[in-house]
């Protein structure tokens, strides 16, 4: 009996043959430079910033190449697997407008390396263990999860390395015959991937990301196919990276330490490897000292948290981009309007030890990000955001939209527009008071220098009485605030206050303030000329009138 015989019986009625598949998948064909990559999540309903940044490069790094991204799902994991996972993988690609050029999805395969789902490539990772059978460099192992802990237990007590190798690997020798017989007696078995390597010789490699890295060989006997009859990561990861001609495999840290397995299956299996990234965990700065994001901790970890808060997504991609690359800014800056696709990431240029989140710096780029977009957008934005998160300020947005719209329309489009906005759930509160209704119920005013009410009331009457007038430019109008402050004892101009404060109560500033604070209970808004155009007159008298009453 050979290992042919062993093959033949573990997989008795394959329909194909590794070489079928090599001629199905064949090498793409590819320009000088052009890249292949393809994000791999694992549907377990959760997308984590991190695997979001490998996506982001992936995509990156593919496009700017002109080559191929495409999207994988690794749903070996059954007892992982969360039912509407893959519905969100889908939807955040797309809201992020990282659309993969192949992909599967409810029943359709875009692509010609498809399937695109790993349990619907059982048959394919089957015909490519059945070779390693065959050539006597996978094999049955029959070993009882009992057997399993006994071997641990002893290599623990007496301090030896863990796992399943060497003199260890109980079925690795033994002979075909034997094993045969078990299989025909029902015994319950895996399939082992038989290592040739040792653990005193060392390899080296170059990692994208990392560059030079070396590791003392692999020598555990990794199992291949679980009792599931699905492949491990490893296994599939090999397979599928090779069928589907990957050329740059980017994933997590975490997967590092396995590279000298993976270099070695690729070996056993005849393939070619890819290069690999491997990406550093991001990182958050608490008091002074970095630890890695945390799920637990951290709600801006979760890729769900940026839709929730309404973070645009551009905003986030614009934020990720340049922690990936610092070199990212300042291409910003020299080519404010490019679509991010031409930036040119460099993989090692990313960090190694893990860049830092910084949500104020997010928000930050956010509120640029936002102070481009027109009053329009961003009210489609906003009330696309409340019609989930915030009914009745949706409602209030649908009620007034052209309101709104010239609402939010106030210091925008010019050349230095309004940046009080870094997420839709910031827009309620830095509108609310522009609408009469809400108005009427805030009562917390927030004067500022001037707070005696006799004083604020006569400020606010002389102005009603004898300067507002809603037809006055800006110029005139802000000529007819500095007349009133001079009636009242302040200076015309915060210079003049400055070269000689004791001649002054105070400043124009002091004065317009009580006027902001008095029609929007707040002393800090955009520009308040332009919210009293858009109040109209009898709101702006009405307002200001029941102030003093
Ligand atoms: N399914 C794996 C994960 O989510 C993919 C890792 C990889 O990109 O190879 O961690």
């Amino acid at each position: 009996m050979t290992n042919k015989d062993l093959a033949d019986l573990i997989f008795p009625n394959l329909e194909h043959d590794v070489d079928y598949y090599e001629s199905l998948y064949p090498e793409r064909e590819l320009k000088e430079g052009e890249k292949v990559t393809r994000f791999a999540p694992s549907p377990t309903g959760y997308m984590h910033i991190g695997n979001f940044m490998s996506a982001l490069v992936d995509y990156s790094i593919a496009k700017s190449s002109n080559g191929i991204f495409f999207l994988r799902n690794e749903d070996t994991d059954k007892a992982r697997e969360v039912s509407d996972a893959v519905d969100k993988i889908m939807e955040t690609l797309y809201k992020y407008g990282m659309i993969p050029d192949e992909y599967e999805y409810k029943g359709e395969i875009v692509g010609n390396y498809g399937p695109y789902i790993q349990s619907e490539r059982k048959e394919i990772y089957e015909a490519y263990a059945k070779s390693l059978v065959k050539q006597g460099l996978a094999y049955p192992c029959f070993c009882t999860p009992e057997e399993l802990d006994e071997i641990r237990a002893k290599q623990e007590a007496a301090k030896i390395k863990p796992g399943y190798y060497g003199v260890w690997a109980k079925y690795r020798t033994l002979p075909v015959e034997q094993a045969v017989e078990k299989i025909k007696n029902g015994e319950k078995y895996i399939i082992r991937f038989k290592s040739m390597g040792r653990e005193d010789r060392r390899i080296k490699h170059k990692d994208s990301i990392k560059g030079n890295i070396e590791f003392p060989e692999n020598d555990q006997d990794i199992v291949i196919i679980k009792a599931d009859g699905l492949p491990t990561y490893h296994f599939a990861h090999a397979v599928d990276d090779h069928l589907m001609r990957v050329t740059q495999v980017i994933r997590g840290d975490e997967w590092v330490s396995s590279l000298p397995l993976h270099l070695e299956l690729f070996r056993a299996l005849g393939f070619k490897p890819p290069k690999y990234a491997h990406t550093a965990t991001i990182m958050k700065d608490e008091n002074g000292s970095k630890r890695k994001i945390s799920k637990r901790k951290d709600p801006e970890a979760a890729v769900s948290y940026y839709h929730e808060e309404g973070i645009p997504a551009d905003a986030v991609v614009e934020y990720l981009l340049n922690i990936a690359n610092s070199t990212f800014e300042p291409w910003r800056r020299a080519n404010p309007n490019k679509p991010v696709e031409e930036f040119d990431l460099q993989l090692n240029k990313m960090s190694v030890s893990g860049a830092v989140f910084d949500m104020v710096k997010l928000l930050d780029v956010s509120k640029n990000v936002i102070s481009k977009y027109t009053a329009e957008k961003i009210y489609e934005e906003t009330l696309k955001w409340a019609e989930k998160y915030n009914q009745e300020f949706a409602k209030l947005l649908k009620e007034n939209k052209d309101y709104s719209i010239k609402v939010l329309n106030i210091e925008r489009g010019k050349a230095k527009p309004r940046k009080d906005i870094a997420k839709w759930s910031d827009v309620e509160n830095t509108i609310e008071y522009m609408y009469n209704d809400i108005f009427e119920n805030m009562n917390d005013y927030e004067f500022q220098k001037i707070n005696d009410e006799a004083e604020i009331k006569d400020i606010l009457n002389s102005y009603i009485e004898k300067h507002f007038n809603i037809s006055d430019d800006k110029e005139t109008w802000f000529n007819k605030m500095k007349d009133l402050a001079e009636e009242k004892g302040y200076a015309r101009e915060v210079k003049e206050y400055k070269a000689n404060p004791e001649a002054y109560k105070g400043h124009v500033g002091d004065i317009s303030t009580v006027i902001r604070v008095a029609l929007t209970t707040r002393h800090n808004t955009p520009d308040l000329y332009e919210i009293m155009q858009v109040l109209g007159k009898e709101e702006v008298e009405k307002r200001i009138q029941d102030f003093i009453g």
